[in-house]
């Protein structure tokens, strides 16, 4: 395949919210706007390669793609809720996986035509992270399937009711 980093995408710094998430208000956050200096800053180096320069982590070495608890993922750049585990599926490509995102406004698409291939950028539509790509070759309902990057995700588990 093209263009994977050299790093694996493990990387240890990454929790389950990224540290510059914390104690912010993330909704109140003009996220657009933010330089790109801002996410060199915050971001670990596989994040702001695969997220800003739209890298690609290799398979099946990022934390999600086999990862199988119930809860949202949110996007690592800026906390906006993504895909839910329940549109989760193995697809066997080692990168986690969805045949749908929690509604049509959270990602963005663009079409990208790096090494010579067609293909359908997504990514996050509050603060234009790239996520990964989206091809038309997963299950129904949808017959999508959303190719994203681990390191381009958090995770929230969902908390279990008393
Ligand atoms: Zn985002």
């Amino acid at each position: 395949m093209f263009g994977f980093l050299k790093k694996d995408a493990n990387d240890k710094q990454i929790g389950k919210t990224s540290p510059h998430l914390k104690e912010i208000d993330a909704d109140k956050i003009d996220w657009k706007s933010k330089p790109d200096a801002y996410w060199k800053e915050v971001l670990t180096p596989v994040q702001y390669e695969v997220t800003r320069k739209e890298g690609t982590e290799r398979a099946f070495t990022g934390q999600y793609w086999d990862h199988k608890e119930v809860g949202t993922y949110t996007c690592s750049n800026c906390g906006q809720e993504l895909f839910s585990s329940e549109t989760k599926y193995k697809s066997g490509t080692g990168w986690p996986s969805f045949y749908k995102p929690l509604n049509e406004s959270v990602v963005g698409e663009k079409k990208d035509t790096k090494f010579g291939m067609v293909r359908t950028e997504v990514h996050c539509s509050r603060c234009k992270a790239h996520l990964g790509h989206v091809f038309p070759d997963g299950p129904q309902p949808t017959g999508l399937r959303y190719c994203l990057n681990s390191v381009s995700l958090n995770f929230s588990p969902k908390e279990k009711s008393e």
